[in-house]
């Protein structure tokens, strides 16, 4: 039988339906969840630098306003599409629930790959994908952040075209700003340190010791390396990375503060990077290595029901958004291999999200320690809440967070009541 292609929104339904069913919902009760509120999807020219116009299609997608402004990253990578993006924004919708800050989902995406865009053409398609979203996005209504292929940079275009379209400065429109123009102290780190945090925190429960166990993880962009740093710190070996060029694998431990070194001066591509001890893998070989923690921090859909039985790990703590399909999940639970979801793991970056947005809307500029320890107060907490959750239930970590979660959509929606 041929297999069905890949959609991650069919994951996020199947994702939601679960959890419906452990809180024993009725569909009346949990059906907004499954429908994005709202789609935009645009279709513009830019101007290339040997003058030429090329067109471009991208997409602002808001999944949920249940509990507040909308809120989630803009992806620049040639696989963005409707599907790929309405999951994301769906996932940001949990995610904002799980940690419990006051924002519903959203997230945005256009089609390109940017490494063919030279820095000029890049800022360019950036300010006319912001000028053709204008109308969805706002401080107190939607606000982008950072995702695959966009950084501090992109964001700071994008906060300068929306405040020249609206005649003044409007940093809080979005997040993950660069600090001089508004943005907060600990954002750059934000998610990485979150995902370590989570890990130090399950390894905890599962009794592992960090500093006698090994971690691989996949993706050495802003998630990834950012992750890898704080739980070599942390004293765990980081015995494999990877990234969209190869991977790199040395049992005896890599040298992370090199690796991130190298990355910095060579393009973030670990390509070419060379030490003592080290082979070159591929990101499926990778996926597949003997390790104690195992850290998808890439894309979605990298564990399916083809690797899931290879899968030589523990424990998965996914940094990276919906990298673990539904049939994989099963397979992994039947394993007995724990997974630590997503919404869970990789929400560091919204929470110091909302402290960048909160500050910018106060005026306010808390030092980086405030910053960590808020973020560290809400990461923990969320965790307990899910752990305590799993172990009542007796049921996967993501089907708890997703409980915990859908509880809280759904008593939004119940106090909102239905319009008109
Ligand atoms: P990034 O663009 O900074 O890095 C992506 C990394 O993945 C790069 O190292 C890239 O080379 C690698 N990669 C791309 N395609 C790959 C492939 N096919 N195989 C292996 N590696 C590949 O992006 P990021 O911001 O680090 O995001 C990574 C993941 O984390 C995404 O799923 C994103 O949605 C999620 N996430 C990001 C944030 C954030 O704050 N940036 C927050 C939450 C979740």
């Amino acid at each position: 039988m041929a297999r069905e292609a890949y959609n991650p929104y069919t994951n996020v339904i199947n994702t939601i339906k679960s959890a419906a069913s452990v809180l024993g919902l009725e569909e009346s009760d949990y059906a907004a969840t499954m429908y994005p509120e709202r789609e935009l999807k645009v279709s513009f020219p830019v101007r290339m630098d040997n003058g030429t116009v090329k067109m471009f299609e991208g997409y602002r997608i808001q999944h949920s306003s249940s509990r507040g402004p909308c809120k989630g990253g803009i992806r620049f990578h040639q696989n963005v599409d409707e599907n790929e993006v309405k999951a994301l924004a769906a996932w940001m919708t949990f995610k904002c629930a799980v940690v419990g800050i006051p924002y519903g989902g959203a997230k945005g995406g256009v089609k390109v790959n940017p490494d063919e865009l030279s820095c000029a053409e890049l800022q360019r398609l950036t300010r006319r994908y912001t000028a053709m979203i204008a109308p969805l996005i706002g401080p107190e209504q939607d606000i982008p952040a950072p995702d695959v292929n966009t950084n501090g940079e992109v964001m700071g275009w994008i906060m300068d075209t929306y405040s020249m379209l609206k005649g003044h400065a409007v940093p809080g429109v979005v997040t993950g700003k660069p600090i001089d123009i508004g943005g907060s102290l600990g954002r750059g780190d934000a998610t990485g340190r979150g995902v370590a945090i989570i890990t130090r925190e399950i390894m905890n429960k599962m009794n592992m010791d960090m500093k006698t166990s090994s971690v691989t993880i996949q993706g050495m962009g802003n998630v990834g390396s950012i992750t890898a740093k704080y739980l070599s710190k942390m004293g765990m070996k980081v015995i494999a990375v990877s990234d969209v060029s190869c991977g790199i694998y040395n049992p005896k431990g890599l040298n992370i503060p090199k690796i991130l070194d190298y990355l910095k001066t060579h393009g973030n591509l670990l390509k070419n990077y060379k030490d003592e001890g080290i082979t070159y893998i591929s990101n499926e070989e990778l996926l597949e290595l003997k390790t104690d923690v195992l850290i998808p921090a890439a894309l979605e859909n990298q564990i399916t029901e083809d690797n899931a039985n290879k899968i030589n790990a523990s424990l998965i703590v996914e940094a990276a958004n919906g990298p673990t399909t539904s049939q994989a999940d099963r397979i992994l639970e039947e394993r007995g291999i724990t997974l630590i979801p997503d919404i869970l793991a990789n929400a560091g970056g919204v929470v110091v999200s909302y402290f960048e947005w909160a500050q910018n809307l106060q005026s306010l500029f808390w030092d980086e320690e405030e910053v960590n320890n808020r973020l560290s107060h809400v990461m923990v907490s969320a965790f307990n809440t899910v752990f305590n959750f799993q172990d009542e239930h007796k049921i996967t970590y993501r089907n708890a967070a997703y409980c915990v979660a859908l509880k809280k959509l759904v008593e939004a929606k119940k106090i909102r009541g239905i319009f008109p």
